[in-house]
């Protein structure tokens, strides 16, 4: 009998695994074979082989990652940027033009800023926060407008309802780039978005042991994807395919404790006299507060915060944390520091820095895993030896 279920947490375990069990075997195995015999179809689409992104292991995910957002197909790729740089790659050619939101993350503005205009395809930059703005932007060859659930490293939330109206509207694709939501915070399809894109190496996976990416969103654009990756090339292998599968099946159960922790930091963080401001979207305080709880299910476990005391604050703090490992990404089961200063924005002049709001004092948390008393515990006595130094 097929099973019935409503929740994400019963779709993360039972959407798209194979009916019957293969061989009984509880869990999907990996199909760990680079082609398979010719099953005697009559075009290439029947030929199986791991770069045409068509392995059992990968059916098994485009199945459960679609039924996740609540859309039509989704297709992994080897990277976040394989699956950004593909769909990108698929709806822009030569003449064609985008509007992308402001301040993306690096790896998508650089290749916004200096590879796409190689490709003969032209960028505006638009403020997601001010969708009167973006008509002016328009051109007869505006083809799509791109935006990210939350930015980085300063948790804020453009006015995402707007995107898919605008889109509409104007005949152009609207694509969000979803991972610091994940689809248990947001899911871009039920808003309206025709694509959704995941760094599927941070929360979908969440154990800082893969690199993968996935687009999810209307079948007739993921298959146009497909035929794109297939030739590009930027395919999932079937390990770390398995591995993907494993780590979405703790989805929900991990965002919603990194989430409850996060806030109870974020809380804790914003009534400490040595931090002069905090930004998570959870906080009452925060700027994007109630367009984030009309469109979240949950804030995710993503905050950054500033101190007072600048660089030397910032030394003193990452000296005395003890759990929190100061390395890049996001996502993962234990609690991440990144100093974005020093880091994801060290390419920016510090006046600009200081003009878009990333001090020296500022420091980006991806909450883990770990107990919320032990996590606040260890910023507590950090942040009394960054107000003495
Ligand atoms: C990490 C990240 C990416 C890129 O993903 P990779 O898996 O590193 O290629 C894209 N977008 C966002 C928001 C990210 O955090």
């Amino acid at each position: 009998m097929a099973p019935t279920y409503e929740s994400i947490d019963s779709k993360l375990i039972h959407a798209g695994e194979p009916r019957p069990r293969i061989r009984g075997s509880v869990i999907m195995p990996i199909f760990q074979s680079a082609n398979f015999e010719d099953a005697g179809g009559d075009d290439y689409a029947s030929v199986r082989y791991i770069r045409l992104n068509n392995t059992p292991n990968h059916q098994v995910l485009h199945a459960k990652l679609a039924i996740l957002e609540g859309a039509e197909a989704a297709l992994v790729t080897a990277s976040g940027m394989a699956a950004i740089s593909t769909t990108l790659l698929t709806l822009l050619q030569v003449g064609d033009h985008i509007l992308m939101q402001d301040g993306l993350y690096g790896g998508t503005h650089e290749l916004a800023r200096s590879d796409l205009p190689g490709f003969g395809i032209q960028v505006d930059f638009i403020d997601a926060n001010d969708p009167g703005s973006w008509e002016s932007l328009l051109r007869p060859t505006t083809r799509a407008i791109y935006v990210e659930t939350m930015t980085n490293p300063l948790l804020q939330v453009g006015d995402l309802a707007a995107v898919p109206a605008f889109a509409r509207a104007h005949g152009l694709v609207s694509l969000i780039d979803n991972t610091f939501a994940s689809p248990v915070n947001f899911r871009p399809a039920e808003h309206g978005f025709d694509l959704s894109l995941h760094s599927c190496t941070k929360y979908l996976n969440g154990h800082s042991d893969i690199v993968a990416g996935c687009v999810i969103g209307r079948a007739d654009l993921v298959k146009r994807i497909r035929h794109r990756l297939n030739h590009l090339g930027g395919s999932l292998d079937p390990h770390t395919c398995f591995l993907l599968q494993r780590g979405l099946k703790t989805l929900a159960v991990r965002i919603r404790h990194q989430g409850a922790s996060a806030q109870a930091l974020a809380e804790m963080l914003h009534d400490h006299p040595v931090v002069s401001r905090v930004n998570y979207p959870g906080l009452a305080s925060h700027p994007h507060h109630q367009r984030a709880r009309a469109l979240f299910d949950g804030f995710s476990g993503m905050l950054s915060f500033d101190l007072e005391g600048g660089a030397t604050a910032v030394d003193a703090l990452l000296a005395n944390l003890t759990l929190p490992v100061n390395a890049p990404s996001l996502g993962a089961v234990e609690s991440l520091i990144t100093l974005p200063a020093r880091t994801s924005h060290i390419g920016l002049p510090a006046a600009e820095r200081a003009r878009i709001g990333i001090g020296d004092g500022l420091v980006r948390v991806s909450v883990g895993l770990e107990g919320s008393d032990d996590l606040m515990a260890d910023f507590r006595h950090a942040l009394t030896a960054a107000a003495a130094a």
